[in-house]
């Protein structure tokens, strides 16, 4: 695996490979890597030819409250992990190479962008556009593969490939989790062993909120409920929010119909460590295909 720091050498061997007529697939991550990652290098190695992971800590995408400075780095460790799992070259650029002085420019993505996560994150995901943007940019990929983990976040990609005419399909893959049902994460590394032990119940919300809707629940409010109540039955928790939405437009109707496509969204903080999952359903009803499946 070969490691390239600058976007003119990335764009160099990106164009090399398109002339020898190979496709190519990128896999973004910023680091501290996890099976949840490795499992989107697989992903892209059965989708395109080349497999390029990307590593950088985006500065753009935290808040100045958020936890940029102290999230976890092992840059090593990255390198030995994605070259293990089989990807070809792993960008990894320093951050005057992607913000140089001078830099200026915002994408600005709007409602999908603005909502649940982006109402919490002002400012998140337009950070997110921007490096994603520019990493398509700089690897030139035919696919780009996501963890369904960052739901929204795979919607806001969605858009921007859509609004921008990025010439690359979009891969989610689905999320990697703990045998107790958390979400794998880099941020699960700064989780106290109680902390940790807590974990699951975002998974067990999720699960109950499912439960509901196979048993008839329609009412987006009684779903929020009862994902409330769950993780409301540990102590040190503190809720962002739990809510039901349609899974395409984020929408939130007072009541979901059979057919129609649903994501469960929670986020939380533990100590001071803040968790996201999420779960896709459909609403059942006689003849109903089931669009979405965990997992797929
Ligand atoms: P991050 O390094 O956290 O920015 O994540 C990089 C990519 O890995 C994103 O597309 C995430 O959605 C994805 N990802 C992170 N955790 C998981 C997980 N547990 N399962 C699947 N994908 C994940």
């Amino acid at each position: 695996m070969q490691v390239v720091k600058t976007i003119s050498e990335m764009q160099k061997i990106s164009l090399n490979l398109k002339r020898e007529g190979k496709s190519i697939a990128v896999v973004p991550t910023m680091g501290y890597l996890h099976e949840g990652h490795l499992n989107l290098i697989d992903k892209a190695r059965s989708a395109a030819d080349i497999v390029v992971m990307t590593l950088f800590v985006n500065p753009t995408q935290f808040a100045p409250n958020e936890d940029f400075g102290k999230y976890p780095r092992d840059f090593e460790r990255d390198r030995l992990l994605a070259a293990q799992q089989g990807a070809d070259y792993l960008f990894a650029p320093e951050i005057n190479e992607m913000y140089p002085k001078g830099y200026s420019t915002v994408i600005k993505i709007g409602q999908i962008a603005s909502v649940i996560e982006g109402a919490s994150r002002p400012g998140h995901f337009e950070g997110v556009a921007m490096i994603v943007a520019k990493l398509f940019n700089s690897v030139l990929p035919d696919y780009a593969v996501f963890g369904q983990k960052d739901y929204q976040q795979t919607l806001v990609i969605k858009q921007l490939v859509s609004d921008l005419n990025f010439p690359v399909h979009i891969i989610v893959a689905p999320t990697v989790r703990e045998a107790d049902g958390l979400a794998m994460s880099s941020r699960n590394s700064y989780l106290s062993r109680e902390e940790r032990s807590s974990g699951s119940i975002l998974f067990v919300a999720l699960q109950e909120a499912l439960k509901a809707i196979e048993n008839g629940t329609r009412d987006r409010k009684i779903l929020n409920a009862i994902m409330l109540k769950e993780l409301r039955s540990v102590q040190a928790i503190r809720v962002d929010y739990a809510c039901a939405a349609h899974a395409l437009t984020l929408d939130q109707p007072p009541e979901f119909i059979s057919g129609e496509p649903v994501v469960l969204l929670i986020s939380c903080w533990l100590g001071k460590t803040r968790l996201i999952d999420n779960a896709l359903t459909t609403i059942p009803g006689q003849g109903i295909k089931k669009l979405f499946v965990e997992g797929i």
